[in-house]
């Protein structure tokens, strides 16, 4: 990890281009996920997650980026794994509203395969409103700008030309290079300690959510979940990352009503 030598400025903490969704009126409450880092060597955290899904009684459903560990691009949405994250995905959104923002290792996710879910794509960051209030969603990613070696390669990876030019690869081509660029970003990771790990920048969260005219914002990405006050009348929702795999039971699910926001486990977790 390496610093930025630059002061910040207004121009460095720029908010993106501001997306907005307001809520239909007749919904009750919203649940938020993220980090779920689904993948085929991982079944106890696709059992948690499918379960949540199927039992949930919320309006709306937003994940807010790393649903998959790995997402390789759209024509391998009926191999055998994904076409069973999609089936969960399509079940749900048969039954209420179900929406996806992309993180840092499923930004391939396109359109083919958000269409063929029902789900609909969440840019980031986005503006929620709802019940009276405005709040600001993004993976969270973007606001680790203390590593910019992360920051260099994120601006390559969302570039049309760098996708364009890997999803004309072969697949097997596509995943192994996934895999390389996933044990990369592991060894960089293992040679810090957790501490360590760049965390979201606070005066550029706080700029964003002034900028967003909005109160609160809801994140993963960190891994670090938890509620951290940016400001008075300003702060951070982070969202859990999910482990059910790890002989651990790690991950939660934000829910906000008319009430407020609050944590729950995932319904109906499968019994270890
Ligand atoms: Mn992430």
């Amino acid at each position: 990890m390496t610093s930025d030598p630059a002061p910040p400025t207004t121009t460095r903490f720029a908010l993106p281009r501001l997306h907005e969704l307001d809520a239909p009126a007749d919904w009750q409450s919203i649940e938020f996920l993220s980090d779920l880092h689904l993948s085929a060597e991982a079944p106890r955290t696709f059992d948690a997650w499918a379960s949540h899904l199927r039992a949930t009684d919320a309006d709306a459903v937003f994940i807010l980026g790393d649903l998959f560990e790995v997402w390789v691009g759209d024509d391998a949405r009926h191999d055998s794994f994904e076409a069973r994250c999609l089936d969960v995905l399509a079940d749900c959104a048969s039954r209420r509203h179900v929406a996806f923002m992309a993180g840092n290792r499923d930004f391939l996710v396109g359109a083919a395969a958000l269409r063929e879910a029902g789900v609909a794509g969440l840019a980031d960051p986005t503006v929620l409103t709802v019940f009276d209030r405005r709040w600001l969603l993004t993976h969270g990613d973007a606001l680790c700008i203390a590593d910019a070696e992360y920051q260099r390669f994120r601006a390559q990876v969302r570039g049309q030309a760098w996708q364009d030019d890997f999803l004309a690869r072969p697949l097997a081509e596509r995943r192994r290079l996934a895999r390389q660029m996933r044990d990369a970003s592991h060894d960089r990771q293992r040679a810090l300690p957790a501490s360590a790990w760049a965390d979201v920048d606070a005066a550029m969260a706080a700029h964003w959510l002034r900028e967003a005219k909005a109160h609160a914002m809801i994140h993963g990405h960190t891994h670090r979940p938890g509620r951290v006050e940016l400001a008075p009348g300003l702060e951070r929702h982070v969202l859990s990352d999910w482990d059910f795999d790890a002989g651990t039971t790690r991950g939660d699910v934000l829910r906000l009503d008319a009430s407020g926001l609050r944590r729950i486990a995932p319904r109906a977790t499968v019994a270890r």
